[in-house]
């Protein structure tokens, strides 16, 4: 079965808090108020050319802080969501650590939300202060209790190369992220976008970016942690978006197919341990992998046949393995 997300974008509708490194607009792609009626509107595309039959949908509340929003908006807009329950299978929403609570938990809970998604970025104080967050771990760890207990999925979303982090305090949060027993995960990287805090810094020297290479080999590290854990990844960088690649981001590690980088150097690594304990040089390399794993192993681009090229003079290939 294929699960669908019907994404409702409400742009910091609800927050209050300016972290360094928002800007909410941009990131959704949407830069108007959305109302309830929007949301109907929105939901009747998707589901008019979503797939009829061996389908998961879920109504999602993204982009600023769902629940930060008055209770009776929430209830106007859960109420729209669950209208439409005959044709979906539940509501998902993404908001802050600090804004669950018991009121909003049981209206959660009455509308058929299944998974609220957190925010939690950092598992360190410092670097929530620093990126001025407003929470604190704590308020991530009292948060995702209070919503097990209403039998809700958590879902967390973390980010890598903030500012006043490291590769150390990366890792640190995703293994404090998943000692909390998430559902499903998010993994973003930091960029900079105009218009935000974190852009000043930059352009004051305050702030140093990860370039793409540190950004995919922590990020690898980051997955690894998740993966032994059983846990779904269920996104790795941001969407590409048109207002992300026209001009917002001023600096940072982004690419369109991230995922895809991360997934690829992890082979590029694999293979190279093995030609430098062989010993191997103006060669031709095959693997047998199986057919959907071929473009991982060549790279994206062809990125690792290029590699072992220019570096050992090594010829990459691929054989399809059937079994
Ligand atoms: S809490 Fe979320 S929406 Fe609000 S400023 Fe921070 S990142 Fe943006």
């Amino acid at each position: 079965m294929k699960k669908y997300n019907i994404p409702v974008f409400i742009p910091h509708n609800g927050c209050p808090n300016d972290c360094v490194f928002c800007n909410q607009k941009k990131i959704t792609g949407v830069q108007t108020e959305v109302t309830p009626s929007d949301a109907a509107h929105i939901i009747d595309k998707y589901l008019n050319f979503l797939p009829k039959d061996n389908r998961y949908i879920e109504i999602a509340f993204f982009g600023g802080s769902f629940t930060g929003l008055s209770l009776e908006l929430q209830e106007e807009f859960l109420k729209t969501a669950y209208k439409y329950r005959d044709q979906t299978d539940g509501i998902r929403m993404s908001t802050r650590p600090d804004y669950i609570n018991d009121d909003v938990l049981s209206l959660a809970s009455k509308y058929n939300v299944r998974t609220i998604e957190l925010g939690l970025q950092s598992s360190n104080d410092n670097v929530l202060i620093k990126n001025n967050r407003g929470h604190r771990f704590a308020d991530t760890v009292a948060a995702a209790k209070l919503i097990k207990a209403y039998d809700i999925d958590l879902g967390l979303q973390m980010m890598i190369g903030m500012y006043g982090s490291s590769p150390e305090i990366d890792l640190k949060t995703a293994y404090d992220t998943a000692a909390l027993s998430p559902k499903c995960v998010r993994i973003y990287p930091t960029l900079t976008l105009s218009g935000t805090k974190l852009e000043e810094y930059y352009k004051s020297d305050k702030y140093v970016p990860y370039d793409l290479n540190t950004a995919i080999s922590v990020t690898d590290k980051v997955m690894r942690v998740f993966e032994e854990q059983n846990i779904e990844i269920i996104r790795v960088g941001l969407h590409s978006d048109e207002s992300l690649t026209s001009g917002s981001i001023v600096a940072g590690p982004y690419h369109p197919a991230f995922r895809e980088l991360v997934l690829c150097r992890r082979q590029r690594d694999k293979i190279e341990r093995d030609i430098i304990e062989r010993n191997m040089h103006d060669c031709v390399y095959t693997l047998n992998v199986p057919r959907q794993k071929e473009s991982e192993v060549i790279g994206h681009k062809r990125c690792n046949a290029r590699y072992f090229k220019e570096k050992y003079n090594i010829d990459l290939k691929t054989t399809p393995d059937f079994f």
